[in-house]
């Protein structure tokens, strides 16, 4: 049974490691996060709840539309808004139940940070911030590309040049989210969002209105331009805070009683390949995921994550069956 270590539990790295379990892998996947879900990210805040990172999902390709339907079907998901031809889903209870229904019969371990990884024994051999090493046949990289050549510093000149080259094309926006909980019923319309058209804030969720958080009074977020965002990355969240309240006030309704704010450092894609993913057999097989590659969306890193299982299950390990290194 060939083996294989998934770096990341958000959407690219979820479906990679379903799909190579399900063609007989043995998969554990590794998420420094709390929990699963990458920027499938839900928060509370007292009784509110908030997403604050991908608001939505939707659909273009056909074989994720069946994803979906299934999602459905399953009452994971459910229709928020229609827009441009498109319907918005949500997640029932937030965008990272969505996540967590998809890592049910993973082995996955979160709360641990990969620090290193390099070649070893003819696979891949993984160090993290817990003092644990994971071996492996095989590798799936769905960290940002920055990220992902970080982690694998030791070995980067050992990768195929023309993966290398597209792994430092690839650029991101950051993105600040500021969740706001007000009193009394938020000013945002129905169904809940809003885009302003100038100023530093690019998006506006009401979560109540939204359905994922009670009705005690509004629960918002906010999220704010990436040009923004770059320029007050290392400013004090308190003083961002300070002017995003300001630039929302006239879709806050009452007091505001709590806020927190959260940086995104890998946000939203800029520049890069649109590729879905990328392979390289050397020094040992990995492929790298992730909506870095693959276009900025939920939709873009399950497809991502389709693209990479399918490389490594034709890749010599897994055609050749060769005996598993052990992942533990
Ligand atoms: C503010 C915001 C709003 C968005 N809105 C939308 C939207 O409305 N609709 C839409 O379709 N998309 C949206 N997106 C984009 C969407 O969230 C992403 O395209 C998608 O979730 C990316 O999934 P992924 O698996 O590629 O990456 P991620 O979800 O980022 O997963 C990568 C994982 O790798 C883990 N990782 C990184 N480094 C390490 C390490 N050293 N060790 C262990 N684990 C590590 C991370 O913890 C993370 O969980 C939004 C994104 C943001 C930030």
């Amino acid at each position: 049974m060939p083996s294989c270590l998934v770096i990341g539990a958000g959407m690219a790295g979820l479906t990679a490691a379903r799909l190579l379990l399900g063609d007989g892998w043995r998969v554990v996947v590794l998420d420094k996060g709390r929990g699963v879900g990458g920027r499938l990210a839900t928060r509370r805040i007292g009784e509110a709840r908030f997403d604050h990172g991908a608001q939505f999902i939707t659909v273009r390709d056909a074989l994720f539309q069946q994803h979906v339907d299934r999602w459905l079907a399953n009452g994971w998901i459910a229709p928020w808004f229609e827009d441009g031809g498109h319907i918005r889903y949500r997640s029932e209870g937030g965008m990272s139940q969505l996540a967590k229904h998809l890592a049910v019969g993973l082995d996955i371990r979160t709360g641990v940070k990969v620090e290193s990884i390099g070649y070893s024994s003819g696979g891949w051999r993984a160090s993290t911030d817990t003092g644990e090493t994971f071996q492996a046949d095989a590798l799936v990289m769905t960290a940002p590309p920055e990220q992902a050549l970080a982690m694998l510093a030791g070995c980067t000149g050992q990768l195929d040049p023309a993966v290398l080259e597209h792994l430092q094309a690839v650029e991101f926006d950051p993105c600040f989210a500021l969740m706001v909980v007000a009193k009394g019923p938020g000013l945002v319309p129905a169904p809940g969002y809003f885009r302003p058209a100038a100023g530093p804030i690019e998006w506006l969720a009401d979560n109540v209105r939204k359905g994922i958080s009670g009705s005690g009074g509004s629960a918002l977020t906010i999220h704010a331009r990436g040009d923004y965002s770059r320029q007050r990355f290392e400013v004090a969240p308190e003083e961002v805070a300070r002017e995003l309240l300001e630039a929302a006030r006239p879709w806050i309704g009452g007091t505001v009683d709590a806020w927190q704010l959260h940086r995104w450092k890998f946000a939203k894609p800029v520049s890069g390949p649109c590729l879905d993913s990328l392979y390289s057999e050397v020094p040992a097989p990995v492929a790298f995921a992730g909506d870095g590659l693959a276009g900025g969306r939920v939709e873009g890193a399950f497809l991502s994550g389709v693209a990479a299982a399918a490389k490594l299950s034709e890749s010599p390990v897994a055609i050749g069956r060769e005996p598993s290194t052990t992942v533990e």
